[in-house]
């Protein structure tokens, strides 16, 4: 028996055939043709499933069920709510993709199946209770207590990134100000680092790599700035660690889980930062208990949406 793993982005869709242990047996990639709307997307989801199904020669009726992970929340049912990054509002997301595919389709939120997914078979391996935080360019929120994952009573909870750590100089997307992910995402640190250019004159690797067009700006180039010891790199990745580690804090707080993880794109700058993100969550947890083993960087990458959304179909259907 096989599962099919949906990652739907708003830039890629990534699709497995995985088998119920596990094995990615195939994968494919296609960019999210998200101007052309709803349909084409679903549309160009159905046409990848189908591909994979000639491409492996397997029997349509092996594949038990569909997981999608996708960028919003969703009710049990898969009726996706919203998600700001694919101009989607209540779609019946799942309704749609099963009529197209003759599968059955059980959708999550993007992060909380990459969670699922490093617990089965990545970082979490073997924890019962687990938080993740996908830094790109939002911050998503996966939470797995005892074992199964939580996303509150009408699917809208574990919005981690939402939640309110400072005031910021600009809103979040959520019409809100001051949530983790306008502190601590990809988004946030760019944004920052282009604040401080325009309001520093002071000399900056930065400005000298993006040969003054801030737009050119990314988050791995602030850390490689930071890593160089350039004053103004730092200043924006000590402001990321800062807000991120009140965020871990309240994670511990609230949680005590066995581990937080920590994916997405910016996490691969992590292991640079690891050490004064521990110091830093230590200054804002309420008991005193060793938290070095217990904040880690993902290990999935790629494949934890695909992996983690076939891994909660299988654990619909079972
Ligand atoms: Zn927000």
């Amino acid at each position: 028996m096989y599962f099919i793993g949906v990652d739907l982005g708003g830039t890629a869709i990534k699709i497995g055939l995985i088998a119920e242990e596990g094995r990615i047996i195939c994968k494919l990639e296609r960019s999210t043709p998200v101007s052309e709307g709803f349909e084409a997307v679903v549309g160009t989801i159905n046409l990848m499933i189908s591909d994979i199904i000639e491409k492996t020669k397997i029997d349509r009726s092996d594949i038990k069920a569909i997981g999608a992970g996708v960028p919003g929340a969703c009710s049990e049912d898969g009726l996706m709510y919203s998600a700001i990054n694919l101009s989607w509002e209540n779609v019946e997301f799942a309704k749609r993709l099963k009529e197209l595919t003759n599968i059955d389709v059980y959708i999550e939120n993007d992060a909380t199946v990459a969670a699922l997914g490093e617990v089965e078979f990545g970082a979490a391996k073997g924890k019962r209770n687990v938080v993740m935080l996908t830094l790109g360019t939002g911050v998503g929120g996966g939470i797995v207590i005892n074992n199964q994952i939580f996303s509150g009573s009408n699917g809208m909870g574990s919005e981690l990134g939402h939640m309110i750590i400072g005031e910021n100089y600009y809103d979040c997307n959520c019409g809100n100000n001051g949530c983790l992910e306008t502190f601590a995402s990809a988004t946030a640190i760019i944004k920052y680092t282009q604040k401080l250019l325009e309001e520093d004159e002071k000399n900056s690797l930065i400005r000298d790599k993006v040969e003054g067009n801030y737009k050119k700006i990314d988050a791995k180039l602030v850390f490689e700035c930071a890593k160089l010891g350039d004053e103004l790199a730092l200043k924006s990745v000590k402001r990321f660690v800062k807000y991120l580690s009140i965020g871990i804090g309240n994670i511990f707080n609230i949680f005590d889980p066995d581990i937080v993880l920590l994916g997405g794109g910016v996490s691969k700058a992590v292991d640079y930062i690891m050490e004064s993100l521990i110091k830093e969550t230590y200054m804002h947890i309420t008991f005193d208990y060793d938290i070095r083993d217990r904040i880690a960087v993902a290990k999935l990458e790629n494949n934890a949406g695909i992996l983690g959304s076939a891994m909660y179909a299988r654990t619909r259907t079972v």
